[in-house]
């Protein structure tokens, strides 16, 4: 590998065993750790340009990377390739609530732009449940979601303007901070979603909201999927839409329940977790979401009064992902669908798991049709994780069959390039493709992530 030139030098972790650490993210390993790979963590944007110049003038591939929360490999390094990691690129510059704006760094955490909005009653509403972690960067690398979608829409509903640093080491500006502007073509929208794919995202500019009231949670347990689903439908055709409706399913609800005591009944089909932050409404709310739930056949309905209860009754969706892992190996899906085809997907997924032999705990983002089937597997058993890939096609092109999407908020990465074809169509397939070509015409970022090639 080309050696950095020396101004990179003080940003190269040197220490192997931190250098590994840089080479995965969130996502079950798909192919051995390379070995040939160089960790620059930048500390600002001229050392991102001088890693962009230097990796353009010597063909050498770049890996873009946050907080490596990514859970569908998109941040993983590859061979011969420089991993830019700019976490450190953590300054919020400035929080305007005149003109309802933030400007911050890449390497900026999602609840600390929460936070720092918060604190001039304003709000950030792009809530991954990694929110604690994952960087701003990484969101809108990945156009991330999360549980209060439904409402809130995600993160390009956000984003008003990038500040981005091309192969070779130029620097761009997209978009606009006034409230309105039309000119030229959204470049910004373009970038939003990218995965690291056209170049380095080194500023924000974020859209900031009133904020709300503090949310308060109903959990609604019910006897049957079905009614789970007509729970759902009903609430997103309520006229004051919650913000968060999340479903867990029975094999969710006992991988909680055998983690720790959540209060969650083991013999249920499905928990709905609901919750409304309308201002001046937040109690009508959740009075009116409890009867439309009843209503749709929930046989127990609990509506916190405070915050304290509130989070109690969160607290078993917080822990899943933890759970999740204490049951073996997993592969974490991300389909979406449309809202009235959820009941189909929900069924199909669980003939999947009986066809293939394999545990899939059904949970994820209800109100938005994006479910994150966990496909488990042993992880000792070869057989088992074959069984486990082969559900993981079958749980895909069930959600393309009933209209949806290969990943609803988690993006391409490298898990997802065998199918992004089936969804997208040879013909957009290669437009995409020769887009990227105009920004990254040497195919030098990120390459192997949301395409198979680099583009000729
Ligand atoms: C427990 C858990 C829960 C999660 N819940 C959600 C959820 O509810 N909703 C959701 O959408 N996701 C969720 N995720 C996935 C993940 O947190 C998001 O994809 C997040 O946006 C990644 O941010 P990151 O900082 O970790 O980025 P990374 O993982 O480091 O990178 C992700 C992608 O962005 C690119 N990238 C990162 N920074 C930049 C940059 N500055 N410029 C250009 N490209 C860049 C990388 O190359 C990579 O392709 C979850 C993950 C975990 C582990």
């Amino acid at each position: 590998m080309p050696e950095l030139p020396e101004r990179l030098a003080p940003r190269e972790v040197t220490d192997p065993d931190v250098r590994r650490s840089y080479a995965l993210d969130a996502t079950v390993a798909l192919a051995p750790l390379p070995d040939d790979f160089t960790v620059v963590r930048a500390r600002d944007v001229d050392d991102v340009v001088a890693v962009l110049e230097h990796a353009q003038a010597t063909g050498t591939p770049v890996v873009p990377q946050g907080a490596r929360t990514s859970r569908a490999g998109g941040a993983t390094a590859s061979d011969g390739c420089i991993v830019l990691n700019v976490e450190g690129l953590d300054a919020i510059h400035e929080v305007n609530p005149l003109e309802g704006y933030a400007v911050v760094g890449p390497g900026v955490v999602n609840a600390a732009l929460k936070q720092a909005a918060s604190r001039e009653g304003l709000f950030y509403g792009p809530d991954p449940a990694s929110w604690e972690t994952c960087t701003i960067g990484g969101n809108v690398a990945t156009n991330a979601g999360g549980l209060c979608c439904v409402k809130y829409g995600v993160t390009a509903d956000w984003v008003k303007a990038l500040q981005v640093v091309l192969p070779g080491g130029e620097m761009m500006r997209t978009g606009h901070r006034t409230v309105k502007g039309v000119a030229g073509y959204d470049l910004t929208g373009l970038f939003v979603g990218s995965e690291g794919t056209l170049g380095v995202v080194t500023e924000v500019v974020v859209r900031l909201a009133p904020a709300p009231d503090p949310a308060l949670t109903a959990l609604a347990v019910f006897d049957s999927l079905d009614a789970a689903v007509a729970g759902i439908v009903a609430l997103r055709l309520d006229p004051h839409r919650p913000c968060l409706l999340e479903i867990i399913d029975r094999t969710s609800v006992r991988a909680i329940q055998a983690f720790g005591d959540f209060g969650f009944p083991d013999d249920c089909a499905a928990v709905l977790l609901v919750q409304s932050d309308r201002p001046g409404h937040v109690a009508d709310d959740l009075a009116r979401y409890a009867a439309l739930l009843e209503s749709a056949g929930a046989t127990d309905v609990a509506v916190a009064a405070d915050a304290q209860e509130s989070e109690a009754l969160l607290a078993g969706r917080r822990v899943m992902s933890t759970a999740f892992e204490s049951m073996g190996g997993r592969l974490a899906e991300d389909v979406c669908v449309p809202v009235g085809r959820l009941a189909e997907f929900v069924r199909g997924i669980e003939a999947i798991g009986e066809r293939r032999g394999v545990v899939v705990p059904v949970s994820g983002h209800g109100g938005d049709g994006n479910l994150h089937p966990s496909i488990v597997y042993a992880l000792d058993d070869p057989d088992s994780l074959a069984r486990a890939w082969q559900a993981f096609d079958d749980v895909i092109r069930l959600g393309l069959s009933l209209g949806g999407t290969i990943t609803g908020e988690h993006g391409v990465g490298s898990v997802k390039v065998p199918w992004l074809g089936l969804e997208l169509g040879a013909a957009e397939l290669a437009r995409q493709q020769r887009l990227k070509a105009v920004f990254d015409p040497l195919g030098i970022m990120n390459p192997g992530k949301v395409f198979a090639a680099p583009p000729e």
